[in-house]
């Protein structure tokens, strides 16, 4: 935060002082070295100026003249002075004007004591080839440095003397030092250099030329350069900006300085704001850290921390932050939202204490097993079902607990297919090597993406019991089938001997009583055929003999058969189809039974006055045989459950009707074994066809049914056809 706070601001702080800085440095040493070349120009001008007036009054007409009568003696001195007078007064910088003679006499002067004095050689001293001379010297006369201008003055183009013109040098000076515009402490210095570049001038605002010379070397002007400047330390100490220029007449030096201190001045009073601002910004965010801490993320964390306890299951803390704001409702939304998670974990606990006594009172084993296939619950009765301590089975992988057989074979489940998968007739092995016959059902689980989540619910429905009671069951029904059978036929041989013995006359009523008892008979023989039919279906024991038979006939047969039945209750029964060669493989006696029992049941359920028709067609690789009644029908809900044992709709005491219910049974095994369908539509009040088909007879198929031999009992179950299959389960 403070990082994030203080980097920018540095940055911007930098940046700024170093663009302003730059920019008003500049400024300044534009402004220094534009006035060190303003004033160099000036005293250029002016000294300039100063020897072109030498000049000019050297080569004024009348003193060249009066000279010339003076050298010849035809004049006085006056004329000469009296010009040189007058030159002086109309340029008041000028404190003396000489006129020296060629041997350096004083032919007359400003100063009229001096005349015809002796001056000294460099008094008047002109460079050979030049015509005038510009320098500072010493005047005798007073012993202070002056500005000498010396110039020749020729008579009639002779030289003849040489005319001195001698300035103050604080008169040149002041010229130029009235104003720098630098400030309180900007100041121009003029000084002129010597061979040994020693300064020796001038006593502008100092005291003594030695104290000027000193102050005036400090300021490095020997190291001058023409465009730049230099900082450097002045008499007192204080550093300086100098910019230094060369004024060449004179071999002067001119040098405007200012204070560092006045010149960068605005920059020190930029440098020093930008560091209180930046000292302001930063205490700004330092403070605004410190606030936002203290109000927005130490109560953040604490909310973060207490969502993690919350997390890890620790219910038992809350946020206390007594605020109003919106990081207050956080913290209460965080407070309610674990209150309601304790009552959601709460909730799930006591849901899962009841799912496991649910899961460990059910009858069937179930468990769960998780993506990598290992078993992560199990209620009671897996532990019992497989002979093994819970712990013993939660945390294996299923494969190692579970081993599937079917018969013999041995089955692999697949646990991960999608949806609810059934697996009925198998069998597992416990520890204790007892076989259980189980139903399994495989439930994946769609969505579950953790690992360790539930993958796929696995219910085993032990079998064993009630597939020992079924066999019990059939096992009696087909004895009792088997006793009931012998005294049957004898009671139904008896009737039958008293019925037609020729010679014995019976009495017409008990004729009529012989004829009932012979029915019942007949329907007791039904019934117990039905019932020995069904226990050798349920024990796989039902054998059929491939024929190729007739479909065709064999319906005609029946229904010639059914004939006195249907007249009897006055139902029109018909047959729609070929007359003959529809042949199938077929075991005949069972497909008979299939054919009256569909046909009987028509008649049966299809009240006087209907009509019963039965069809054949022929469709693709199949006979298609139908059973059309304009019966009772049967209610929708009937449908599924009427191929079932025992299963009848219209059954009841009270019903009047007679039947056992294993009729459409025994009828679909037998159909089904004939590798054939049967199926019904129904409706109720208008009546019901019932649908076969059977394959149409094949030769090949027949050849290898005969070379197959008898099927037996102990052939694979699950094929369709004529193999020996138990289809109750
Ligand atoms: P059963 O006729 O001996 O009762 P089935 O197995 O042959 O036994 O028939 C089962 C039940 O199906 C019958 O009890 C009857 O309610 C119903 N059913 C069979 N065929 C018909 C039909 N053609 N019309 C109406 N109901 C029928």
């Amino acid at each position: 935060m403070l990082a994030v706070g203080l980097v920018p601001t540095l940055l911007v702080s930098a940046i700024a002082y170093a663009t302003i800085s730059s920019e008003l440095t500049h400024k300044t040493v534009d402004q220094l070295t534009s006035t060190a070349s303003s004033q160099q120009q000036k005293i250029n001008s002016l000294l300039q100026k100063r020897q072109e007036e030498a000049t000019k009054l050297a080569n004024q007409f009348d003193l060249q003249s009066a000279l010339g009568a003076y050298l010849n003696h035809k004049a006085s001195v006056s004329d000469i002075y009296t010009i040189l007078l007058n030159k002086k007064v109309s340029t008041p910088d000028i404190q003396t004007i000489d006129l020296i003679g060629l041997d350096g006499t004083i032919i007359t002067s400003t100063v009229t004591t001096n005349e015809n004095k002796k001056a000294k050689t460099d008094d008047y001293f002109v460079p050979t080839g030049q015509e005038s001379n510009i320098r500072v010297k010493e005047d005798a006369r007073d012993g202070i440095d002056k500005l000498y201008i010396t110039t020749k003055v020729s008579v009639n183009k002779n030289e003849a003397g040489y005319l001195n013109l001698i300035f103050r040098i604080d008169d040149i000076v002041a010229a130029i030092q009235d104003y720098t515009g630098l400030g309180t402490t900007g100041e121009t210095v003029v000084a002129a250099k010597n061979n040994n570049n020693d300064i020796s001038l001038f006593p502008l605002r100092f005291n003594t030329d030695a104290a000027l010379k000193t102050n005036l070397n400090s300021l490095l002007l020997y190291v001058s350069t023409e465009a730049g400047y230099q900082q450097a330390t002045d008499y007192r100490g204080h550093a300086v900006l100098v910019a230094s220029r060369s004024v060449g007449f004179a071999d002067w030096v001119i040098a405007t300085k200012i204070d560092a201190d006045e010149a960068l001045a605005p920059i020190i009073i930029l440098r020093n704001s930008l560091l209180a601002i930046l000292a302001v910004m930063s205490m700004a965010i330092v403070a605004f850290s410190l606030y936002f801490t203290r109000f927005f993320t130490t109560p953040i964390l604490r909310i973060a921390e207490i969502s993690k306890s919350y997390g890890l299951g620790d219910f038992s803390r809350q946020v206390d932050l007594r605020r109003d704001d919106e990081i207050g409702q956080l913290g209460d939304s965080i407070n309610t939202m674990g209150h309601n998670l304790h009552d959601y974990v709460a909730n799930i606990e006591s849901q899962r204490n009841r799912l496991q006594v649910i899961l460990n009172s059910s009858a069937d084993s179930i468990f769960a097993i998780n993506k990598s296939g290992d078993i992560i619950l199990a209620n009671a009765t897996t532990s019992t079902l497989m002979q093994l301590p819970i712990n013993h089975i939660v945390g294996k992988p299923v494969n190692n607990i579970f081993t599937w057989h079917s018969d013999i074979d041995q089955i692999t489940i697949d646990y991960n297919k999608p949806g609810t998968n059934i697996y009925t007739d198998l069998q597992c092995t416990d520890v204790a090597g007892a076989t259980h016959y189980v139903k399994l059902i495989v439930a994946k689980l769609s969505g579950e993406q953790d690992a360790e989540a539930p993958q796929t619910i696995i219910t085993i429905h032990d079998e064993t019991k009630s597939r020992e009671l079924e066999n019990m069951k059939v096992d009696f029904v087909s004895m009792a089938a088997h006793e009931l059978r012998t005294p049957l036929a004898a009671t139904r041989g008896y009737l039958e001997l008293i019925s037609y013995k020729q010679g014995v006359r019976i009495a017409p009523d008990v004729k009529n009583y012989i004829n009932q008892a012979l029915k019942s008979t007949a329907e007791l023989g039904g019934l117990i055929d039905n019932l020995l039919g069904v226990t050798r279906i349920e024990r796989g024991t039902l054998t059929l003999q491939p024929h190729k038979v007739d479909l065709a006939a064999n319906i005609q047969q029946a229904i010639s058969n059914a004939r006195f039945s249907a007249t009897d209750k006055r139902l029109s029964l018909t047959y729609n189809g070929p007359t003959s060669h529809c042949y199938v493989i077929a075991d005949q006696i069972s497909l008979n039974e299939v054919i009256n029992n569909l046909i009987n049941n028509a008649i049966k359920y299809t009240n006087p006055g209907g009509s019963v028709e039965v069809t054949l067609t022929h469709r693709d690789q199949e006979y298609v045989i139908q059973f059309r009644d304009t019966g009772i029908g049967i209610p929708k809900s009937a449908v599924p459950n009427l191929f079932t044992k025992f299963y009848r709709v219209h059954g009841g005491l009270n019903s009047g009707s007679t039947g056992t219910g294993l009729g459409l049974f025994i009828s679909k095994s037998i159909i089904e074994r004939h590798g054939g369908t049967i199926k019904v539509e129904s409706e109720e009040g208008r009546g019901s066809t019932f649908t076969i088909t059977i394959p149409v007879f094949n030769e090949q198929r027949f050849a290898a049914l005969h070379a197959q031999g008898e099927p037996s009992a102990t052939n694979a179950r699950g094929d369709r056809g004529w193999t020996t299959q138990n289809i109750a389960r």
